[in-house]
């Protein structure tokens, strides 16, 4: 099984180390800060071998350089990742598997808040590494990328088991969540989410991970084609409706 710690860096992202016992390898996915991802393996007591980068944005590879020269990890990720500097060892791009001993993840194409982002997707065990693709109630900003290509991006993970574990890159889901109300304020399985949310903040505790079941019950741009009347858009495509709720978030 694959063990995974997950713990708080910078202002609002998330630090993930995925760990595999009967190999002893460790991957690092994305380096928003280096001293608390090696402070997080030591505690742990692990050795990190590989570094996996979602995209390019400096809070997701940055710390790639000092985690290499502390650890020789080898470092995985999208071409874009280049941009920060140093072009990762292994280049991956959708469909291509990358390893942690025996466990398998599946790179996936999320494109669209990067051109070239990437999701990790451990199929046999459940849990995929996001990024900045998919938030709890949200999903990444269309910085690169076209309406378009993101939502085929978004459609790729909602094509994983229901049940599935995702894990996001940052704690984003309290303003997502409020945004989410006042786009789709009937859906009731939102209404109870939005209250356990604000709980959980209240209590400091994350919100991330979360489930696949979760986001397709309650995650806007999800639901984007169940929205269509409420956003006075219904003859449009589903990417044209996921666009409009996109638009609409960017100005809320
Ligand atoms: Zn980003
Ligand atoms: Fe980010």
């Amino acid at each position: 099984m694959i063990h995974v710690r997950q713990f708080p860096c910078l202002k609002d992202n998330y630090g993930f180390l995925a760990h595999d016992d009967a190999s002893g390898e460790t991957a690092t996915v994305d380096t928003p800060d280096a001293d608390a991802i090696l402070k997080a393996a030591a505690d742990a007591g692990w050795r990190i071998t590989q570094i996996w980068n979602t995209h390019w944005h400096p809070d997701h590879a940055g710390g790639n350089a000092t985690i290499k020269a502390a650890t020789g990890a080898v470092v995985i990720g999208p071409a874009e990742v280049e941009r920060i500097g140093q072009a990762p060892d292994r280049i991956v791009a959708d469909g291509e598997t990358v390893s942690l001993g025996a466990h398998k993840a599946r790179v996936i194409d999320v494109g669209g808040h990067t051109l070239g982002h990437v999701a990790y997707a451990f199929d046999a065990d459940r849990i995929a590494f996001v990024g900045d693709a998919l938030f709890a109630m949200g999903c990444g900003r269309l910085f690169e990328g076209t309406a378009q290509q993101m939502w085929a991006s978004l459609s790729r993970l909602a094509a994983l088991p229901d049940d599935a574990t995702l894990y996001c890159a940052h704690e984003y889901t309290e303003s997502n969540a409020r945004f989410a109300i006042s786009i789709d304020p009937d859906n009731t399985a939102l209404q109870a989410r939005v209250a356990e949310v604000t709980r959980l903040r209240a209590d400091g505790k994350p919100t991330v991970p979360m489930t696949l079941a979760e986001e397709k019950a309650t995650n806007p741009f999800l639901r984007a084609p169940l929205l269509k009347r409420a956003l006075g858009m219904e003859s449009a495509a589903d990417w044209e409706a996921f666009g409009e709720v996109r638009k609409r978030k960017d100005s809320f």
